[in-house]
């Protein structure tokens, strides 16, 4: 599902790699945690996996293709296999949570109909079906990644890219986003976790890859987070 083999980043030649001879493969169907302290490539990984940048040398595949083959026009629909989750919510505060979820369907021109089928579900998915006629400054923090996360599955995207979910939450609420990102993983899709949240890694007990200044140095399946150096 993802493939990276031999990747290297470097933005600025008189800087170290962002990323340094990167191999990783995670299939279909798999919840990942990617740590590493600030500064170790983990925001380089998800650009390079949303082609906002390409890698200096080695290939990134995503379902088998490799991504710097993708013409201008192909990569938006790579990006609608990519279901992303911000730390900063990222809502529009002028539309409710029915609203914030249904555009993200109109802007790739999915029929009203399908819109009125598939946003309730979505919202039901994340436990929200009572807050759809709310906007984002009515909800808590918890309730606005649930619409985020909603917004995120709602084109069926094949992996979900999360870049620090729990960040500015509570342990409690970090929990349920958890409980929901594994629901959303059992129904097929791939979710990988960005995270520093190492409480959480801990309990998870998934597969855990760990960046440290750009070297990938452990991939630990039922890992921990390791408290690197
Ligand atoms: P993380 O997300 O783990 O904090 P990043 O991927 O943002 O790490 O950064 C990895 C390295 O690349 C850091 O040394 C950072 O300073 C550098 N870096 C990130 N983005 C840029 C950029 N646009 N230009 C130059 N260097 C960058
Ligand atoms: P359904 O299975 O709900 O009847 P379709 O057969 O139209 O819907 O499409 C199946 C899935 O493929 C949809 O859930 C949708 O996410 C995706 N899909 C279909 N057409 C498009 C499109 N133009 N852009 C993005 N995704 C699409």
């Amino acid at each position: 599902m993802i493939e990276f083999i031999n990747v290297t980043k470097t933005y600025d030649k008189n800087e170290k790699d962002a990323l340094k001879n990167v191999n990783l493969f995670i299939d279909k169907g798999e919840f990942v945690f990617l740590v590493g302290r600030s500064g170790a490539g983990k925001s380089t990984f998800i650009k390079l996996l949303l082609r906002e940048i390409d890698a200096s040398t080695g290939t990134v595949k995503i379902k088998g293709h490799d991504i710097s083959k993708l013409s201008k026009k192909e990569i938006p629909y790579l990006r609608r296999k990519l279901g992303v989750v911000f730390q900063d919510f990222r809502l529009l505060e002028n539309k409710s949570v029915y609203e914030n979820v249904a555009y993200a369907m109109e802007i790739i021109g999915r029929p009203e109909r399908k819109i009125r089928k598939k946003v309730p579900l979505a919202l039901e998915m994340v436990g929200l079906s009572h807050r759809a006629n709310h906007y984002p400054n009515e909800l808590s923090g918890g309730e606005q990644q649930r619409v985020v996360i909603a917004r995120a599955i709602i084109n069926n995207p094949s992996i979900l890219i999360c870049d620090e979910p729990t960040g500015n939450l509570d342990p409690v609420t970090s929990r349920d986003i958890m409980r929901i990102l594994e629901e959303i993983n059992k129904h097929g899709t791939t979710v990988v976790v960005v995270t520093h949240d190492s409480e959480m890694v801990n309990i998870m007990k998934k597969r855990v890859l760990t960046l440290e200044n750009g070297y990938l140095t452990s991939d630990d399946v039922k890992g921990r987070y390791r408290n690197a150096k």
